[in-house]
């Protein structure tokens, strides 16, 4: 009897193990297993310069996931930073962009803005500047204008330590972006504790331009306050002429949004490079690819 029991028991462990193995990953899970396989890829947005010519771009992630397809960051960041694994994936997506960049090297303006977001919890995150430095050490001086881009969404705990992360960031000669301008609980503070190079506008008041209710009073008065602190400004979510002429007339340095062209994959982004590089305009109706 207790052979035929201990053979119960082992054969009933081994269907549990055997179901364990086949159960369905979990999101989680999932996303251990994506960053070992570096299942992710950076989409390149252009931002354009007032003359529409393309002069950067935003590295926004997209993870290929094998039975959902492609995930949108908001499905997966908010894991990846409870998990920690968003300083892998970030480092795996500055090294992809910089071999797609180093490639086509002679297609690249010179001072290439090339923006990368990063989360509150890197802000103290030492492995994160050697990754910026390994970046721009790729290329020669001044080829690239690294962009770090913050944003309030949610507070950085120890401001002391990002300070000095974004202090050397600075010696390296990456520039601070506060992202979604506005929509934070910190933006003045984080202005003035971080010395701030750059203010992308939220597009939620970008969206506001040519509208009825209080069209342009939070852009009127961001431009005023970036001016008077010589702070440059991104444009975020520019989808229509309205909104370009009037950021165009408050002199505004820069601009992306679905009007320029939506994020793209790194070789679609090459070959509006190349394109741009002969002079020759994108054809109507080939200017979106992968959102
Ligand atoms: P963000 O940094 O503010 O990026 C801009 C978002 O606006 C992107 O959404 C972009 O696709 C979208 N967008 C650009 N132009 C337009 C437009 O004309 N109209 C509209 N409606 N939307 C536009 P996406 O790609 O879904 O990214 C969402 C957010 O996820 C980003 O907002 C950023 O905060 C975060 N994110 C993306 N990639 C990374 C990453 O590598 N690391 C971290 N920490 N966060 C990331
Ligand atoms: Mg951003
Ligand atoms: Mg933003
Ligand atoms: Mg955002």
């Amino acid at each position: 009897l207790p052979v035929i029991l201990s053979c119960i028991i082992a054969l009933s462990a081994g269907i549990m193990f055997y179901q364990y193995l086949n159960r369905p990953l979990s999101l989680r899970e999932a996303l251990y297993q994506a960053v070992s396989n570096d299942d992710f890829i950076p989409l390149l947005q252009p931002i354009v310069n007032p003359h529409g010519d393309i002069c950067g771009a935003e590295v926004l992630l997209r993870w290929n996931h094998p039975k959902q397809g492609f995930m949108m960051p908001d499905q997966f960041i908010p894991l990846a930073e409870t998990t920690g694994l968003i300083h892998k994936m970030t480092s795996q997506a500055l090294s992809k962009v910089k071999n797609h960049l180093i490639e086509h090297q002679p297609l690249l303006p010179d001072g290439f803005h090339l923006a990368i977001n990063i989360s509150p919890e890197q802000c103290n995150d030492l492995t994160f500047y050697e990754d910026c430095q390994h970046f721009l050490s790729s290329f020669p001086n001044g080829k690239i204008q690294l962009i770090i881009e913050l944003t309030e969404r949610e507070l950085i705990q120890s401001t002391t330590r990002a300070i000095r992360l974004f202090d050397k960031l600075r010696t390296l000669g990456a520039q601070i972006a506060l992202d979604d301008f506005g929509t934070g609980h910190a933006s003045l503070s984080y202005i003035n504790q971080f010395e701030i190079d750059i203010l992308k506008i939220d597009k939620s008041f970008i969206r506001k331009i040519g509208s009825l209710d209080r069209p342009s009073h939070i852009v009127d008065n961001v431009v005023d306050l970036a001016e008077r602190l010589n702070i440059e400004i991104v444009a975020e979510g520019v989808e229509n002429l309205t909104q370009e002429a009037y950021l165009k007339q408050r002199h505004i340095q820069y601009f992306q949004g679905y009007l320029y062209d939506k994020p793209l994959a790194p070789e679609i982004f090459i070959e509006r490079l190349a394109r741009q590089s002969r002079k020759q305009p994108c054809p109507e109706g080939q200017r979106t690819d992968i959102i």
